[in-house]
């Protein structure tokens, strides 16, 4: 699975000026081609625990997640290929028509159930799903497991060509796992939500040793979590247009235009050596109006 799925990693350079003429060459690393369901860093997160759940013969894998959730969409898939049974809690009121997100994630094999924001809050587990034979995932392959496995994003090049690598975060699972894969690189997280200050804390949860080589800026969720502005927008299709480099609206986006903006505001050190983490998640862009974006 591996193998198949990593060859379509590539590096991709932005050429200096485009933030500006104090913006040198940055390299992107492409994880939004490993796959177009099973996209960006959410293999590398699901991995060690999809790995116990087979250790521990449970075959039906439980996860959380709202109607875009690239995670959710990404477990469908890899429990597919890997012959698990999958089922997915959905936040809020079953809609009379399925995103398409969730409609790929059944067609993927997965049933999904939906509850209440209260019980989803919870995390509650409908008890005639048999909770305690599955294998329960945490929302977003939050934990150990995943920054284990985001750690091996940096398997994918070269690390000691780079002084800083920077990344959207979420859950900061995989900024805690590119934290604890590094050596002397400073790890720069891009918070995609409004005021989420605890994600420093989750990320230090997660983070092994004596690392701490890292920040987390707050100040570009251009609205707050899946919201956008239309700055963002017509950044994101004048970034495709000069680069070919296609990005999503909830994470890639917000973490492009950090970028942009760190470029323009000199917040990075000259001769800055960045490695930008583009971490997939472009399906969730059907859920804009058509002709939104370019790409
Ligand atoms: C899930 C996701 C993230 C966030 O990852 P965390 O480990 O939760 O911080 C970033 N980018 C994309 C495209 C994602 O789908």
């Amino acid at each position: 699975m591996n193998d198949l799925l990593f060859n379509t990693i590539t590096i991709d350079k932005i050429p200096p000026g485009i933030f500006g003429t104090y913006q040198p060459a940055i390299d992107v690393l492409r994880l939004d081609k490993i796959d177009p369901l099973i996209s960006g860093n959410k293999w590398f997160k699901l991995q060690y625990f999809l790995d116990e759940a087979l250790a521990l013969k449970k075959n039906h894998i439980i996860s959380f997640g709202g109607a875009w959730s690239n995670h959710i969409l990404a477990t469908a898939a890899c429990c597919k290929r890997m012959g698990l049974h999958s089922t997915g809690i959905i936040r809020g009121e079953q809609p009379a028509e399925l995103s398409s997100t969730l409609k790929n994630a059944v067609d993927l094999g997965m049933e999904l159930v939906f509850i209440n924001r209260e019980d989803y809050r919870e995390k509650y587990v409908p008890t005639h799903l048999n909770p305690d034979d599955c294998y329960i995932i945490p929302e977003g392959g939050y934990g150990e497991k995943g920054a284990t496995g985001a750690a091996h994003i940096l398997d994918h090049c070269d690390k000691d060509e780079y002084s800083h690598v920077a990344c959207a975060a979420g859950t900061g699972t995989m900024l805690a796992g590119l934290i604890n894969a590094s050596d002397y690189q400073e790890i720069i997280g891009i918070s995609v939500l409004k005021n989420n200050y605890s994600l420093e804390t989750d990320v230090r949860a997660l983070v092994t040793g004596e690392k701490k080589n890292f920040r987390v800026l707050h100040d570009d969720h251009c609205g707050g979590y899946a919201k956008h502005s239309d700055e963002l927008i017509t950044f994101m299709n004048d970034l495709y247009e000069r680069t070919g480099i296609p990005t999503d609206f909830v994470y890639t986006g917000k973490l492009f235009f950090a970028i942009a903006r760190m470029f323009l505001e000199k917040i990075l050190p000259a001769g800055v050596k960045l490695l930008v983490i583009h971490s997939g998640g472009l399906q969730g862009n059907d859920s804009l109006k058509k002709g939104t974006l370019i790409f």
